[in-house]
């Protein structure tokens, strides 16, 4: 049995802070696990194409 809903196995990261497009999990670039601050993500925005922080 194969299960057709596997795209929703990884959340999105957020949106894209230029142009609020919907950054898949597949886009991450790389995780900053900064201690004593929030974690940050860089990740490529499918629709500006540009390195962002995903808000
Ligand atoms: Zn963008």
């Amino acid at each position: 049995m194969w299960d057709s809903d596997i795209e929703t196995a990884d959340p999105p990261l957020g949106r894209c802070p230029v142009c609020d497009v919907r950054i898949p999990a597949a886009n991450l670039v790389i995780a900053y696990d900064t201690a004593g601050d929030w974690p940050r993500m860089l990740a490529t925005c499918p629709d500006c194409e540009g390195a962002v922080n995903p808000v």
